[in-house]
């Protein structure tokens, strides 16, 4: 056991000096359970059997650990040496020296931490200029009807935008255009990364599209996040962690990327029910859907993108052409925004 364990962490730095005497091996003798470590720290297990990741938590402290890494993580930001953590056909094992380390993390209280506050919004009406998005036409009473999804979701956007700047005089409210004008989507998203916020802020990405089916059928409204299938870089440097290492940058990155796929959930759900609100009356909640945007892929913050309905159904597109609709449309995307808000910085 002792040599397969020095082994283990031959490639690691040791624990305390360099001596690595008697003491200091049993020490890291991996004999005690998770029930133990369970107990004896207050704490809960989360594991990600996907990454292979495992966190304690204890309300607002969690120690994050990949078994066989000494590396592990206080709140994702704060790096300890606990080697001594294994795992062998499913089951958990740490030394004394880890279940120490890990007492030691959860008996002291943590220093205030920055709250989570969202710094910015910034809202992304689709398509424009040159690029019309998808266009609806219709006869109405023996006459053309052409609605493009650029016209309205500009519209939605500016409606969305005034709401946000009301209710949120601190914070920037941002659209990535307010007239019709042509941007690439690397663009919009260059801008949205480089609002200035402060540290422990996040800026949400809202982009707005208006849907096309060849069933003339089809309608609704829907919201899209983006797909854990892609992992997004460069989400943590070496600056914004305080970290060198890495092996340890790259977690972190992991564990970012995740906080954020979560977020865009969230958000997506919260703007879904908001949505259904104020026209599920009129059109059908098509729910969540999680593909690979480019424009969302590269955002690197919590972002959706919001279908607000197919401007290929006739009826649809008539509603679309409404002030009143999209006045209903920008106030459900604006509730689902301030209630995720509320929630993301738990407090009203
Ligand atoms: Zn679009």
């Amino acid at each position: 056991m002792t040599v397969a364990l020095a082994l283990a962490f031959g490639t690691l730095a040791p624990l305390h000096g360099t001596s690595g005497g008697e003491t200091v091996e049993k020490n890291r003798e991996a004999r005690y359970g998770l029930d133990h470590v369970v107990r004896e720290t207050g704490t809960k297990l989360q594991w990600d059997p996907y990454r292979g990741i495992g966190t304690l938590w204890n309300g607002e402290t969690s120690v994050s650990f990949r078994p066989g890494s000494s590396i592990a993580l206080e709140n994702y930001q704060t790096k300890h040496h606990i080697p001594g953590i294994e795992r062998h056909d499913g089951v958990l094992r740490f030394s004394e020296g880890a279940v120490e380390t890990f007492k030691s993390i959860f008996a002291v209280p943590d220093e205030p931490t920055e709250e989570r506050r969202v710094g910015a919004i910034f809202v992304d009406p689709g398509h424009g200029g040159r690029d019309p998005g998808t266009i609806g036409r219709h006869t109405v009473n023996g006459e053309l009807f052409e609605i493009k999804e650029k016209d309205i979701v500009l519209d939605i956007a500016h409606q969305l935008a005034g709401l946000l700047e009301d209710r949120y005089r601190d914070r920037a409210i941002v659209m990535s255009r307010t007239g019709d004008t042509y941007l690439t989507l690397e663009e919009r998203t260059e801008w949205a990364n480089s609002v200035p916020i402060h540290p422990g802020e996040v800026v949400l990405f809202v982009s707005i599209h208006a849907n096309a089916s060849l069933n003339s059928r089809a309608s609704g409204f829907e919201v899209w996040y983006l797909s854990p299938e892609v992992p997004r870089d460069g989400l943590v440097t070496p600056t914004s962690a305080g970290v060198k290492d890495p092996q340890l940058l790259s977690l972190l990155n992991t564990i970012r990327d995740e906080e954020l796929t979560i977020e865009s959930i969230l958000l997506a759900q919260s703007v879904l029910e908001g949505l259904d609100e104020t026209v599920g009356e009129h059109t059908g909640n098509r729910g969540i859907k999680k593909e690979s945007w480019y424009v969302v892929r590269e955002a690197k913050m919590p972002s959706i993108l919001v279908e607000v309905g197919f401007v290929t159904n006739k009826e649809e597109a008539l509603r679309l052409a409404e002030d009143e609709y999209l006045n209903k449309l920008a106030h459900g995307i604006y509730t689902g925004i301030h209630n995720f808000i509320k929630d993301f910085e738990r407090r009203e």
